[in-house]
């Protein structure tokens, strides 16, 4: 592991960087031991925090939560995954500037399609360490949400014929940041107890931003974890007392066995898919025939050691895989219409760990 700092400069915008700025991603990089996959996973969080006025560099903001726990969460990350290796790289990285706009996280999302990373997963950790709600008062350190976009945004310019397909063939669900979401969810919830995976179909909440958007804007798939509950008391607040309320991110009101679990979750899934193959190639459904069976056919992923495949199997209306049929060939038919369910197909390696799902093209003749 290698540990940098990844710094540039920032000229006033008219916006919330009101004169010239310093900028510095701090990035930690476990290199992948095999060299002929260049997959890359980023885990991250940002450690800027703000008061009540974005603009107020003067008060103490101590930002426990927002976002002192992803920030934790990528340290503890770091300190237990550099014991072990892995044949992918993962980049565990806190980020500057996400309060005054996105700044780290446009700049690193930049850096990755300038570089041409095989960038397969962003995990984004924003406020994730606090089970209770402001207004309705929930606790409740049992659930976490996993935000994903559905359409994708980096389509919404495109002029191929893409968002046109995914119209025809219903897969408006089926996006990289939703297949990630429910990655996620099966791994999280496989490993980590007392703790369901709450996957929120919108990229994020209203009102809100978030340091995976600028990747999914690049077209990577990006999601962003998030506690169940928020309170906004404690969130961007001036630190204050007012009749009897207590304002102010302050680590006294953070859950720290919730906050394990969470970064448990990443550390699942990040390892799960640093360890599996790399993805399928050319996954395509055959549908030159009107026939109620579904054949289905692949070719090896470009690297790691593949036991075999999963093809994955749900209902159109249903929102997570349903069944899965596990083949050593590079192919499969199924006595299922391919007009009644969604399918896909991952790589698994000699250990079992499941590489993400690739969603077939319809072979139209
Ligand atoms: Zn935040």
């Amino acid at each position: 592991m290698t540990a940098t700092l990844d710094t540039w400069t920032l000229q006033p915008d008219g916006r919330r960087v009101d004169k010239p700025a310093n900028m510095g991603n701090v990035m930690a990089t476990l290199k992948g031991t095999d060299p002929t996959d260049d997959r890359v996973f980023i885990v991250q969080g940002h450690m800027d925090s703000r008061v009540t006025n974005v603009m107020n560099r003067e008060s103490d903001a101590p930002g426990a939560n927002d976002d002192g726990s992803g920030t934790a969460a990528v340290i503890e990350l770091c300190r237990v995954m550099s014991k072990s290796s892995f044949p992918a790289t993962i980049i565990f990285v806190t980020l500057t500037g996400e309060e005054q706009g996105l700044l780290g996280a446009e700049h690193l999302s930049e850096r990755a399609i300038k570089e041409k990373w095989n960038l397969e997963a962003v995990l984004n950790n924003d406020i994730m360490g606090s089970n209770n709600s402001s207004d309705t008062r929930i606790i409740d350190n049992t659930r976490l949400r996993v935000f994903s976009e559905g359409l994708p945004s980096s389509l919404l310019k495109d002029t191929t014929g893409r968002i046109g397909q995914i119209q025809r063939f219903g897969n408006e669900n089926d996006g990289k940041a939703r297949t990630l979401a429910r990655y996620l969810k099966e791994i999280g919830e496989r490993y980590v107890e007392n703790l369901e995976v709450v996957m929120v179909y919108r990229n994020d909440r209203y009102l809100r931003g978030g340091d995976h958007t600028p990747y999914v804007q690049r077209g990577f798939a990006a999601v962003r974890m998030t506690e169940m509950n928020e309170n906004y008391e404690h969130q961007h607040q001036d630190l204050r007392t007012e009749n009897g309320t207590e304002f102010g991110d302050y680590p006294k009101f953070m859950d720290f066995e919730y906050l394990r679990k969470n970064t448990a979750v990443n550390l699942a899934t990040l390892a799960n898919l640093a360890k599996s193959p790399t993805v399928p190639q050319k996954v395509t459904v055959d549908v030159r025939n009107l026939t109620n069976a579904t054949v289905l056919y692949w070719q090896a992923p470009q690297a790691g050691k593949v036991k075999g495949y999963y093809v994955l199997m749900r209902e159109t209306y249903w929102p997570f895989w349903q069944k899965k049929f596990f083949t050593t060939k590079l192919g499969m038919t199924l006595p299922y219409s391919k007009d009644n369910y969604y399918f896909a197909v991952q790589a698994v390696s000699e250990d079992g760990n499941e590489g993400l799902p690739v969603l077939p093209v319809p072979n139209l003749r």
